[in-house]
């Protein structure tokens, strides 16, 4: 999808007039990638109408940037899309929480569950897991360990087969415990079966979660549809998961799912690692659909103010972003403000920075740098995944530097969205060379 879309909006970019056959052949092309990718036909019927009614290029006087224009229009009626303007579920400390998963076998339950909890106990709560997958020989096992390597409470049980009871004794435990989040995780199927659906709603009713979440491999495609579409019969969740979004998925399957449930995503998988795990915010998300982050207009803003960026260049054209190139990039964007400018530039940042004013902004660039400038020569060179591997080389960088874990988790974050965009550059700059397209 991210390569049609892209392509097809950078095609208009490059043709120097805009008339309503470059409109119309763009849209063409958006629609037609869109289909491709698994979005349902109806919703990129809709999309075609809103974009041609947003833009009306007769009515445009000589001074309006069409390109832009047209580029913003298809960019918010994407976000549109994924955003169902239904807000998702919070847990409340002092109470008790529960967080049941459902989804298919394989979509990444398992992996989400111990991810979640221990994003939630990073931000101070209670938070434990409990193993109702008594479907699965290993399913105990691999949570078991998933939780011991992250430290997170867990219940489960060998010898007992039935999912509802174990669950509903897990929850108990916990709750007599005094935990703030207990987080089930069910069992699949291969396929949406009627035991699966009928397993799922009696551990509903036994354990009355909070919120239900459902999980969707981001590779889904075309069954996105009908698969939300079932499980939200049988097993009503409030909120959607979407994982493996590092794989090559398209991504057109999460936009289904949020169009047919009208049900918020929540969180996004990035990888098999536990922090592989983002909250999902619909700009950076079809930003990155599009690639159109702006990387690209940081680096060339840089380059004109003669800065030292050739480490951070080279590393960028070969596809590689070091913590190093991170901590150089944010020196550098203290020195070239405003800072609310710049932040911007960057995809993420202004997210993670919130609505702040510069001075505010500033600080917590400061802070950012204050970091890295704890961490060891050897950790600032890599690509940062010695700290997945050792978690506590973030607590010792968060006492050296006088911050907290959460915020050298936000500089880490920060990073790797980054290494991400500089690998997706890397490729297309050697594409160019040789004389391909963009990928
Ligand atoms: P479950 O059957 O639904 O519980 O799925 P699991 O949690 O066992 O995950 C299935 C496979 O997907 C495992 O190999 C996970 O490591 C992998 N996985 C889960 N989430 C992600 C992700 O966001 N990215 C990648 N690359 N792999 C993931
Ligand atoms: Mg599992």
């Amino acid at each position: 999808l991210g390569k049609r879309l892209t392509s097809a909006v950078s095609n208009l970019t490059h043709s120097n007039v805009v008339d309503e056959k470059a409109f119309d052949a763009m849209i063409k092309e958006i629609c037609s990638a869109l289909i491709e990718s698994d979005v349902n036909v109806k919703l990129v019927a809709n999309l075609r109408k809103s974009i041609k009614s947003a833009v009306n290029l007769k009515e445009l006087g000589p001074g309006v940037n069409r390109k832009r224009l047209i580029q913003k229009t298809v960019f918010d009626e994407l976000v549109k899309l994924v955003d169902p303007h239904n807000e998702p579920f919070k847990p409340k400390k002092g109470r008790t929480n529960v967080i049941m998963f459902v989804g298919l076998q394989g979509s990444g339950k398992t992996t989400s569950c111990t991810k979640l909890a221990r994003y939630y106990q990073a931000r101070g709560f209670k938070a434990c897991l409990v193993c109702a997958d008594t479907f699965r020989a290993g399913a105990f096992d691999q949570l078991k360990q998933n939780a011991t390597k992250a430290k997170i409470p867990y219940y489960g049980s060998y010898t007992e087969t039935d999912p509802v009871k174990v669950s509903r004794d897990g929850v108990e435990k916990f709750k007599k415990e005094r935990f703030d989040i207990i987080i089930v995780d069910t069992s699949g199927r291969h396929q949406q079966e009627k035991e699966l659906f009928a397993e799922m709603m009696q551990i509903q009713q036994a354990v009355k979660p909070d919120q239900t979440i459902m999980v969707l491999d981001a590779s889904i495609g075309q069954a996105a549809e009908a698969q939300s579409k079932a499980f939200k019969e049988s097993a009503d969740f409030g909120a959607i998961i979407i994982t493996k979004t590092d794989g090559h998925a398209a991504g057109g399957g999460a936009i289904s799912a949020v169009a047919a449930t009208r049900t918020p995503i929540v969180f996004i998988g990035t990888g098999e690692h536990m922090l592989d795990f983002e909250r999902f915010a619909p700009q950076p998300f079809i930003s990155k659909l599009l690639g159109m982050g702006d990387l690209g207009g940081l680096v060339e803003h840089v380059q004109s103010l003669k800065l030292d960026q050739k480490d951070t260049m080279k590393h960028i054209q070969e596809g590689i972003f070091t913590v190093r190139d991170l901590r150089d990039q944010l020196g550098n964007i203290m020195k070239m403000g405003p800072l609310s400018k710049m932040a911007g530039m960057i995809p993420g940042l202004s997210q993670m920075m919130g609505e702040v004013g510069d001075e505010e902004g500033t600080m917590k660039l400061k802070r950012m740098i204050y970091i890295m400038d704890s961490m060891t020569e050897k950790e600032l060179d890599s690509d940062a995944k010695c700290f997945v591997d050792q978690p506590t080389r973030m607590t010792r960088v968060a006492r050296g530097s006088g911050t907290s874990v959460r915020e050298v988790e936000d500089v880490l974050t920060q990073h790797r969205m980054m290494a991400q965009m500089a690998k997706k550059v890397g490729k297309n700059m050697a594409n160019l060379q040789k004389g391909g397209g963009l990928a």
